[in-house]
């Protein structure tokens, strides 16, 4: 199937509602481009260079959402690319983005990345620090917390994910009752390939995609 023809299966399959982030690294951006033209309304990139390319030939026709880790020193690049940072997992960078918005007059929105698997070796916040780094990073004036996201370990059986689904949606609702001063509790981005069509039935409102649409990687 053609990146336009997955596009477009993916795009009458999600709920109403349910925005599609296209999981763009390691994607020319003449793939890209044919995502958007499909219908993609959202790229989600890792990496600021490879961002900065595909920026070049797709421009506004997409939002640009950061899905990757943000290194500190990457973020003044960032900053000025970016719709909305979904990785935000510590007050440091948090404390960096607001920095660099400043200065340019921008108020980023970004989402809180959870580390709903409490794996080891895994980006964003514990479950359990995740209401204190709310509450801290809430009085960043040039930032706006608009939610949550969740990478969620990794298994052959999208079934495996439907437990740290549900744990996420448990999370969300918790923070979202919370009612912190800054904070709009309003996306829930989780689910991938292979796990988009189990994460919106456990409250995702934001799926990534990239296999799915584009074929599989190179590992590279
Ligand atoms: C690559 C990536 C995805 C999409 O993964 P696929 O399994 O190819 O759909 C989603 N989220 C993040 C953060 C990614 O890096």
């Amino acid at each position: 199937m053609s990146i336009k023809q997955n596009v477009q299966q993916i795009l009458n399959e999600l709920p109403q509602g349910v925005q599609l982030v296209a999981a763009a690294k390691t994607r020319t951006p003449a793939e890209i481009m044919e995502a958007v033209e499909a219908g993609v309304r959202i790229i989600g990139e890792n990496y600021v260079q490879e961002a900065e390319a595909a920026y070049a030939v797709v421009g506004n026709r997409a939002q640009w959402h950061f899905i990757g880790h943000l290194q500190r020193n990457k973020v003044k690049k960032a900053v000025p690319l970016f719709d909305m940072i979904e990785t935000v997992d510590s007050a440091e960078i948090a404390r960096e983005i607001d920095k660099r918005c400043a200065e340019i007059g921008k108020v980023m929105p970004v989402l809180v990345e959870v580390n709903i698997g409490e794996e080891p070796q895994k980006a964003g916040v514990l479950p359990r620090d995740t209401e204190q780094l709310l509450k801290d990073i809430s009085t960043l004036p040039n930032i706006r917390v608009v939610g949550l996201m969740t990478m969620g370990p990794l298994s052959e059986n999208p079934e495996d994910s439907r437990p740290y689904f549900v744990a996420m949606k448990k999370l969300f609702d918790h923070v979202k009752e919370l009612n912190l001063p800054n904070i709009d509790m309003r996306y829930l981005s989780m689910g991938m390939t292979s796990s988009y069509q189990i994460a919106p039935k456990e409250g995702a409102n934001i799926v990534r995609i990239g296999t799915k649409i584009f074929g599989a990687r190179e590992r590279r």
